[in-house]
């Protein structure tokens, strides 16, 4: 760990939303620290797919992601097995693919591009708050190989530490009962997969697991699957997530999806499970001189368990309200998110408690939209809309009837809590909060 230096940023997580934080800040000129708990590489519970915003996001910073496997088309399998093809289609403002690429390496890249912008690179986890003149001032960092804490101060602080930020949590940034909480559980298998599935399941008939499973392919033969189940604020529902773990595997391999175990093949590894903080409710994504990005700030579409496009978008945007000024860098940070994800996850938080609160929908709902004669229709708008791709996408039926769906769906969200946290938001927002401007401007 770093000795007691005094920073402009103090960035804390170097996930995907962290380290392009620090990046984009360091370019910038900014002194910043990248402090993560973790030694790298280090690998993260994920899906492994770096979606089209995402890929969008590291293009136009000239950052190139680590070998992977190209993806386009996702399959989506209903209760009952009937299967849609959703069409992948390049939008004005994304590519027509996503990336499979491991977390260990993808995350390692960002971190080096990081240090290679110039930022300092710290291992210790961010423990206990500094505070000075009433503003959060850093933190207590404990590193494993250290026997003291040492403290790293800076300007700003932006919370890039995940779904349980410390961060979040020190600056009172959370109201955890209103927080839309997921939990997932991966392994890898040595399977060729050709696109990758989404599909949902039924322990008992009509009885759908409230969430979805996934087998996607990944580089070197390697699939990813597995299991995610959303459960409002009440985190015990997490062993479900677990518990159902095994059986929906089964479940891949009597509809054919997973090959059977044999000869050493088709066996699980490296079983890892994490949170997911969705669809920002709950959560104000800045205050002050903190700032928060990534899953920290709630950010994973609360339809499909996507994070990493929003992970990097928002650590651009966070970088760059910063560097045109700390002192108003919430006000505008927290403004540009609300503008950008407010409509969706209007739509896709209220849709999520709808589903979750009467999981026979699900089960209907798929098999509807799955069903001969409707799937075709509806393929292209399920992806753009589930996607969070309707802005940008290229003018056609699809786009049409996604749009239809977005206004549609966010009426009649209207009169709920959730609208209503975000108009807050967008209240507290316009009115900013300042903070005591430093060095990081203009430079
Ligand atoms: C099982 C699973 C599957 C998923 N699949 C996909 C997928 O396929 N595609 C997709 O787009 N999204 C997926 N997601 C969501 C995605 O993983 C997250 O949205 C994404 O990792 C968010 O990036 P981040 O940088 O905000 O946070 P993280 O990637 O979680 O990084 C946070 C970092 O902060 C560090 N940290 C935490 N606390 C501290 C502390 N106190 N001090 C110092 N460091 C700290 C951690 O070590 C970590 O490195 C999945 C999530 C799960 C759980």
């Amino acid at each position: 760990m770093g000795t007691g230096t005094r920073f402009d940023v103090m960035v804390v997580g170097a996930g995907p939303a962290g380290s392009v934080a620090a990046t984009v800040l360091a370019r910038g000129g900014a002194r910043v620290a990248l402090v993560d708990r973790s030694r790298f590489p280090r690998d993260k519970a994920c899906g492994d797919l770096v979606g089209p915003r995402g890929l969008q996001v590291l293009h136009d910073l000239g950052l190139a992601p680590p070998p992977g496997l190209a993806v386009g088309d996702m399959v989506v399998v209903a209760p009952n097995g009937r299967r849609l093809r959703l069409p992948a289609v390049a939008g004005a403002t994304y590519p027509g693919r996503a990336l499979a690429v491991p977390r260990l390496a993808f995350d390692a890249a960002l971190r080096e591009a990081a240090q290679a912008a110039g930022a300092e690179i710290l291992t210790g986890r961010a423990r206990q708050a500094c505070w000075a003149d009433g503003r959060l001032d850093g933190f207590r960092c404990a590193d494993r190989e250290m026997r003291a804490d040492s403290e790293v101060r800076a300007d700003v602080v932006i919370g890039a530490d995940g779904a349980a930020s410390t961060v979040a949590e020190a600056a009172g940034l959370v109201e955890w009962r209103r927080v839309l909480w997921g939990f997932a559980v991966r392994w890898y298998v040595q399977q060729p997969v050709d696109l990758p599935v989404i599909a949902w399941w039924e322990p008992t008939p009509w009885r759908p697991l409230p969430g979805y499973g996934w087998l996607f392919p990944g580089p070197d033969g390697r699939a990813n699957v597995g299991v995610g189940v959303g459960m409002q604020a009440d985190r015990r529902g997490a062993a479900a997530a677990v518990r159902a773990a095994d059986g929906f595997v089964a479940h891949l391999r009597r509809v054919g999806l997973l090959a059977p175990t044999a000869n050493g093949r088709g066996q699980l590894t490296g079983r890892l499970g994490g949170w997911l903080k969705m669809g920002m409710v709950g959560t104000v994504p800045a205050r002050g001189n903190v700032l928060l990005v990534g899953d920290a700030a709630g950010l994973v579409n609360p339809l499909q368990g996507e994070g990493i496009a929003q992970a990097l978008a928002s650590g651009v945007a966070a970088a760059e309200a910063v560097l045109a000024g700390p002192g108003r860098a919430a006000a505008r940070y927290g403004g540009e998110l609300v503008a950008r994800h407010r409509r969706f996850l209007t739509l896709g938080a209220a849709a999520q408690r709808q589903l979750l609160s009467h999981p026979q929908v699900i089960a209907g709902v798929t098999r509807a939209l799955t069903a001969p004669g409707v799937g075709r229709g509806v393929a292209g708008a399920w992806a753009l809309l589930w996607n969070d791709l309707v802005e940008g996408a290229p003018p056609g039926a699809a786009r049409a009837v996604a749009r239809a769906a977005l206004a549609v769906g966010t009426l009649a969200a209207a009169p709920g809590a959730t609208r209503r946290w975000f108009d807050d938001l967008q209240r507290t927002a316009a009115l900013g909060y300042r903070c005591p401007s430093s060095s990081v401007a203009g430079r």
